[in-house]
């Protein structure tokens, strides 16, 4: 039951209001055929719309069964839409691209059908509209009285209550026209039809009321309805809407009929997404890269724990100003090592036992304890010559390359060394191209480069050849295989101990030693006795000392009382190592390398000799750290209590550095400046002491005395070192660590750090992890470099998302139509929004595709021409997008389509229905 209460329709042209309709008051009942005429622009089409809810009325009332629909809202009125009213125009009005079924479905859809229901229920309308067999066909394969019957369907599909059709028959001939109008008559049996018309032979025909407008005002009813002003109803109309999913499917079909549009706008908008997606392939392959450079080296340049660290030396000009303009050159004192040194570490038993329980764990591949210059006396053949044989000098470099690396490193680079890694570890390198891995102590490997040369004069220093002449130009394995080579104990090789008595300093404690130091020295020097300190002069204490002397090689060799595996191990060499094609950091000398348990034997069985310690028993060592400070201390001590250092002559330095030396050598033995220094040079340390202030030409100053203090610590270091090297004495002095893999790294460092908690500064031990410091620095400079590319990338996305905001538009134009179709059956004006966002969304989803395709094609090429460009480096994939990044970009490009659809889109929900519909 419909009723227009006192409604007055105006509309607004040029400004003024122009009445549509006068003061209209009319019911219609719940079924029966009424008929509109009038003449043309008499308002019945304006009538009509305000009827079905299209179009709002100004003054006066709608009231729906009773119910006022002075409060609507849009979305009531969209929903009355849907629920109550079917409407038929006399342009059909169909959606183009969509089916005949799909057409007569979309009111459905938005009352949330299921999709059974809804073909069923269209199927059964077009059944009964003669159109069953062309349900598939779309509306332009139809001809004008075919369409108008689909539009009939679509108007009943959701089983209305009132159907309006204005002029439904106006586009077709008497014919067809009967065809619709029988349609019709059958639909107002059981249904109110409200048919706008201006031919009064139909209208007579069928109806079974006739209203007549005029102006906009009624001026008969041939039947009118008594109107029902008090009765209120309250029906409630479940509210419609059109889900993500249905927007998108009819988006999608839409943009099905352009196909070529919508390919080359998805195309163009690609490119952007290719510029970021290419840069992001490229920094992904680039970190892939480093990552695996990063995991090969983390075995090939382990972490180093280095006797010492230094200061950078960017703080020792701290106090100079940089890029000064004066023309001049600034004259300073460069630091010396020991100036710069800000740590040593001491490594202790404690220290290695942690290491092992790290490496128990399973984060460590291998630990590598360097023994400074432990000696295995090595004997050989020399080359060919019957009877001839050479010790073999093990710490001979064996080729330039890996010692600049070991330097760096921490690793061996001498020609007899420590493999670092079990067989497994190194296999991942290296590959076993003849004979096997060492599976006993006493079997080595030769290790080739990927060219299988060994140097010339490491197999020289090897024994190989005797002289460089008349040198082969190959050797075959099995030439290789056949050298023997013994190796003996320290006191195999080391005879003939020799006693002699010496003055010396008294021996007791360290502490007692460090004492005597200073005194001593201070009484040399000055002469002066000091008070608090008990002075005991060398020619007090006597001491007895042990000499010995090395055993001729040959005899040694062919000395038959020797008893191999205790004396000497038979060392044979058993497999060629060569590295392996995809290594990337090979860095085992290309020379002889052993295992760990040779080293293990050698440094047990030398360190309980006999030579050995006696003849360090020779020397005045610190053991430890609290010694060797306390040595310091007393050295401080003595320059300190002069009362003016400037007053030490020539003399005084010599016997001060005399007093030092004699207090190392327990023999006591005096040695001029020289001598000492010579002495030092040796050891591998200079005394920073000018040659003028030893020939008395100038006067040592105080800065002379605290260079002399600052090389305290190199020459003691050295001094071990060198009695290490010729007494085949062993002491952990470095240790280098070969992570199991990246991951394990960090924790291996995580736990070095742990150990230092707690600890005192000097009794700390810090490491250098090489490889971590330079490839995070390339990490840091790939990523800023991609940002950098992807901001400028980004700006042809801002081109793209403007090119889809346009082509949105366009389409928006377009479909005003369906717009205003939408809108009369229900359609929200969200959903006419959601609508345009799908579309446009849509394209930004194929344009992400096809830029991420794009992309991958693109890299194969790139990939292949790296890789010819650059065959050695095993580069891999550096164009290599990350999937995940491929869908980050993908949703990337659906949010800036988005983004660009707001705008279209919102002006197609904007639109009005009545407009819209009358769009051509
Ligand atoms: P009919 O359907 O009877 O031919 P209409 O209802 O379409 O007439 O129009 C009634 C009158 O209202 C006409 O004079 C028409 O020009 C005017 N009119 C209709 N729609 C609008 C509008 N949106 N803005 C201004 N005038 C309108
Ligand atoms: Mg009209």
């Amino acid at each position: 039951m419909l009723q227009l209460i006192n409604v007055y329709k105006n509309y607004t042209v040029d400004k003024k209001p122009f009445p549509a309709l006068k003061n209209i008051n009319v019911a219609f009942g719940e079924s029966g055929f009424v008929s509109i005429l009038g003449p043309s622009g008499c308002g019945k089409t304006t009538l009509l719309n305000l009827i079905g809810g299209l179009d709002h009325y100004t003054k006066g009332d709608l009231l729906i069964n009773g119910k006022s629909t002075k409060k609507f809202k849009d979305k009531d009125w969209d929903a009355y839409r849907n629920k109550k009213v079917g409407f038929v125009f006399q342009t059909y009005n169909l959606i183009p691209h969509l089916t005949i079924l799909e057409n007569v479905q979309i009111s459905l859809s938005l009352a949330g059908v299921s999709a059974s229901e809804k073909t069923k229920r269209a199927m059964d309308l077009l059944d009964k509209v003669g159109l069953k067999d062309i349900a598939k066909k779309k509306p332009n394969q139809l001809s004008g009285g075919q369409m108008q019957r689909v539009a009939i369907a679509r108007a009943l599909v959701n089983d209305p209550e009132i159907v309006l059709a204005d002029e439904p028959t106006g586009a077709l001939d008497s014919k067809t026209s009967v065809q619709v109008m029988d349609i019709l008559k059958e639909v107002s049996k059981t249904k109110l039809v409200i048919m706008v018309t201006h031919n009064n032979e139909l209208a007579n025909q069928y109806s079974t009321r006739i209203i007549n407008l005029l102006d906009g005002e009624i001026v008969s009813d041939s039947d009118p309805l008594k109107l029902e002003e008090n009765k209120t109803g309250d029906e409630k109309l479940k509210r419609t809407h059109m889900n993500f999913f249905q927007s998108l499917s009819m988006s999608f079909k839409n943009l099905l009929t352009k196909k070529g549009r919508t390919a080359l706008t998805a195309i163009a908008s690609s490119f952007g997404i290719i510029g970021v997606a290419l840069v992001l392939a490229i920094q992904n392959g680039f970190t892939n890269y480093i990552g695996r450079v990063e995991s090969s080296t983390a075995a090939s340049l382990p972490i180093t724990i280095a006797p010492y660290s230094t200061k950078t030396i960017i703080d020792e000009y701290k106090s100079y100003v940089p890029y000064p303009d004066e023309k001049e050159i600034i004259v300073y004192q460069a630091p010396q090592t020991e100036e710069i040194i800000t740590h040593r570490n001491y490594i202790t038993q404690e220290y290695v036992d942690y290491l092992d329980s790290i490496k128990d764990d399973g984060y460590i591949a291998s630990v590598l304890y360097n023994h400074d210059t432990l000696d295995f006396n090595i004997v050989t053949q020399y080359g060919n010559m019957e009877n001839a044989y050479i010790k073999v000098n093990q710490y001979a470099g064996a080729n330039g390359m890996s010692s600049v690396i070991s330097s760096i490193s921490g690793l061996p680079s001498s020609i007899f060394y420590e493999l670092y890694g079990e067989e497994d570890y190194l296999r991942t390198m290296y590959d076993v191209i003849d004979g096997h891995f060492p599976q006993n102590k006493n079997e080595v490997v030769l290790v080739t480069n990927k060219f299988n040369q060994i140097p010339l004069n490491t197999l020289y220093r090897l024994g190989y050849f005797e002289d460089f002449d008349n040198v082969p130009e190959t050797l075959s394995f099995e030439d290789i295989y056949k050298k023997e080579f013994k190796a003996f104990v320290n006191s195999n090789y080391y005879i003939n101990p020799q006693q002699t008595t010496v003055d010396a300093w008294q021996l007791d404690t360290e502490y007692m030693m460090a004492d005597l130091a200073a005194q001593q020295l201070v009484h040399e020097i000055t002469g002066k006795e000091i008070d608090y300190l008990h002075a005991i002069r060398h020619e007090d204490v006597q001491k007895t000392i042990t000499t010995y002397s090395t055993r001729n090689v040959a005899q040694l060799y062919n000395d038959s009382s020797l008893v191999e595996g205790k004396d000497y191990l038979n060392i044979k060499v058993v497999g060629v190592l060569r590295p392996r094609e995809d290594s990337l950091l090979s860095l085992l000398p290309n020379s002889i390398g052993y295992t760990r348990e040779l080293k293990d034997f050698f440094v047990e069985a030398n360190e309980k000799s006999e030579v050995t310690q006696n003849v360090s028993k020779n020397w005045y060592i610190p053991q430890d750290e609290a010694a060797w400070n306390n040595f310091i201390d007393a050295i401080n001590l003595f320059i300190e209590g002069q009362t003016n250092v400037e007053d030490l002559s020539e003399t005084d330095v010599m016997s001060m550095v005399n007093g030092m030396y004699k207090f190392i050598n327990a023999t006591g033995a005096e040695l001029n400046i020289t001598q000492f220094m010579n002495h030092c040079k040796v050891l591998g340390a200079e005394l920073p002491v000018d040659r003028k202030i030893i020939n008395g030409e100038i006067e040592i100053s105080a800065q002379n005395i605290t260079e002399i203090k600052n090389s305290l610590d190199e020459i003691r270091d050295n001094f071990v070192n060198y009695l290490a090297y010729f007494l085949g004495y062993s002491r952990v002095t470095s240790i280098v660590i070969f992570p199991a893999t990246l991951d394990a790294k960090a924790v291996i460092l995580k736990k070095l750090d742990e150990f230092n908690k707690g600890k005192s500064d000097s009794e700390q031990i810090l490491y250098t992890d090489l490889i971590g410091t330079i490839t995070d620095s390339i990490a840091t400079m790939i990523n800023v470099i991609s940002i950098v590319l992807i901001v400028f990338s980004s700006i042809s996305l801002v081109v793209s998302c403007v090119m889809t905001g346009i082509i949105t538009y366009i389409s928006v134009i377009e479909r005003t139509k369906e717009i205003g179709i939408l809108r009369e059956v229900g359609a929200r004006k969200t959903d006419v929004g959601g609508l345009f966002e799908a579309e446009s969304m849509i394209v930004g989803f194929i344009s992400g595709v096809i830029g991420v395709l794009a992309t991958y094609l693109i890299s194969i090429p790139v990939n292949l021409i790296l890789n010819a460009q650059f065959p050695d480096a095993a580069i891999g994939n550096i164009a290599a997008l990350h999937p995940l990044h491929a869908v980050l970009l993908v949703v990337v490009s659906i949010g800036l389509t988005f983004i660009s659809g707001l705008i279209p889109s919102r002006a197609a929900a904007r639109k009005d229905p009545v407009v819209a519909l009358r769009t051509e």
